[in-house]
């Protein structure tokens, strides 16, 4: 199947640094968006090394052209979940080499396809989205303190949207050094619409106008543009990073 992709990241309306950064290959079909945090600009180091990592992951397979026959589901899950651990130990090493340094740390959404599957991983609160049949679903959970609490029954969905600890992730690369990471394996069906998200985009706009965007009948370009500019429409209060991935 073939699949064409798109991204764009924005600093949003308040904020002074970019932490978000994104990783669009088009031609191996790898998608990473990361969040990075720790103030001053720090955040954006992790988000930059964490996607850097993960395409010299890649690159390094390539060369034992090990990448091009990993060709099955397992595999592809186990050769992700071991660049997203080698890309965790990369935050941290950096972190003891500058203490300057000391708090950096970003979530990471990443999406690997394969002829007709993919596999996404996560770590924190950047999610991922299919839209199928006019449907949208969220493929991700996230690892929040809040969300943990809606899991738990302990708070409602309504009240974890307005929660003060709303943005407490429990989960981060460049935290601790064994990282959980949540793998998923997914069909692909053509007509399929991905969307791979920082927070700043679902803090901002409601999943029924992520849907709606995804669903308009317009290029991949203009798709991620009416996506940020609702966020900073809506406040902008964090940096807002979209790739949209459509399957042909
Ligand atoms: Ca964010």
């Amino acid at each position: 199947m073939q699949v064409r992709a798109c991204a764009l990241s924005d600093v949003g309306r308040t904020r002074r640094f970019n932490e978000d950064y994104f990783g669009l290959d088009n031609e191996r079909r790898i998608f990473l968006v990361a969040d990075g945090m720790g103030g001053h600009g720090n955040g954006e180091v992790a988000s930059r090394l964490v996607v850097k990592s993960i395409q010299e992951f890649y690159d390094e397979l390539e060369s034992q052209s090990v990448f091009r026959r990993s060709r099955g589901s397992a595999e592809r899950s186990q050769h992700l979940e071991e660049a997203v651990n080698l890309a965790n130990s990369r935050v941290l090493e950096e972190v003891e080499k500058d203490g300057s340094l000391v708090g950096m740390g970003t979530t990471l959404v990443a999406m690997l396809v394969d002829t007709d599957r993919a596999t996404v991983a996560h770590v924190g609160d950047s999610r991922a989205y299919r839209l199928r049949d006019n449907r949208l679903k969220l493929l991700t959970s996230d690892h929040t303190w809040v969300n943990e609490q809606v899991n738990a029954g302990n708070i409602s969905e309504s009240q974890a949207k307005t929660h003060p600890f709303k943005s407490v992730i429990t989960r981060a690369l460049g935290g601790d050094r064994d990282v959980q990471v949540e793998l998923h394996d997914l069909e692909l069906a053509p007509g399929d619409v991905y969307l791979l998200c920082s927070d700043g985009l679902t803090g901002m706009i409601s999943d029924d106008s992520i849907r709606r965007h995804l669903a308009a009948d317009e290029p991949l370009e203009e798709i991620c543009n009416r996506l940020v500019a609702e966020a900073n429409a809506e406040g902008g209060r964090d940096n807002i990073t979209v790739l949209v991935m459509a399957v042909d």
